[in-house]
């Protein structure tokens, strides 16, 4: 039996209809990896959704509204509507309920700082960071990571080249969860939960330009769900 992942999607509203979407390329790892990608609809029955599915992908997306970690918005940015990020918080409230795998890549590794508790950088470049690599176009930098954490275990190396467009950062990061990517100028790349089989979050984007590291994570991640299959 293969895993079923549940994967978010953004959602778009314009002219009085919200449309649901997603880059088909998350999918794509996860089936490559042995895995079966399924877009999760923003559903009132979250319950019944985690239920039906081995692993959480929380993928990128706008920013989070500042208001989900007590701040109101600083400077001007994109905003992912709530009815997504109140999704994406039921779900990981739930999944961790049921101890299910939960990978979140760049806006979903925020959502999940800000729905254990953390906070955000609303703006790196605003607030003293060389932000200029972590942002599309520059968007290509090396991350570090610690020894001894899940995902050095995973990934198997302390240094690793990773595509990156982000703007915002985990600043507060949420208790529980522990850092374990970081780039030269700080700014944290990766976490993860020390007490939980697999619960990782990293900053870039493995699936846009997948590579050997790209596959060790989905392949971690996959493998995981496989675990907690319930025949
Ligand atoms: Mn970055």
């Amino acid at each position: 039996m293969k895993p079923l992942i549940g994967i978010t999607g953004d959602i778009d509203e314009r002219d009085g209809k919200r449309y649901l979407y997603i880059d088909t390329r998350y999918g794509s790892l996860i089936e490559e990896y042995g895995g079966i990608p399924l877009l999760l609809h923003p559903a009132e029955s979250v319950k019944e959704v985690i239920s039906k599915i081995d692993g959480l992908l929380l993928s990128g997306g706008e920013d989070i509204h500042p208001k989900y970690y007590g701040e109101e918005p600083k400077y001007p940015m994109e905003l992912s509507p709530d009815i997504r990020t109140e999704f994406e918080i039921a779900l990981v409230k739930e999944a961790m309920v049921k101890g299910l795998p939960i990978l979140g890549i760049c806006h979903g590794m925020q959502l999940l700082n800000v729905a254990l508790g953390g906070m955000l950088y609303q703006d790196l470049k605003r607030q003293n960071f060389v932000a200029k690599e972590h942002q599309l176009g520059d968007g290509r930098h090396q991350v570090f990571i610690t020894r001894g954490t899940q995902f050095f275990k995973i990934m198997g190396r302390t240094a690793i080249n990773v595509t990156s467009t982000h703007h915002q950062a985990v600043k507060n990061i949420a208790k529980g969860l522990r850092v374990c990517v970081r780039t030269t100028d700080s700014v944290i790349e990766g976490f993860e939960m020390p007490e939980y089989p697999f619960l990782i979050g990293v900053q870039w984007h493995p699936e846009k330009e997948p590579d050997e590291d790209s596959r060790r994570l989905f392949q971690g991640f996959i493998d995981q769900s496989l675990g907690i299959r319930t025949p």
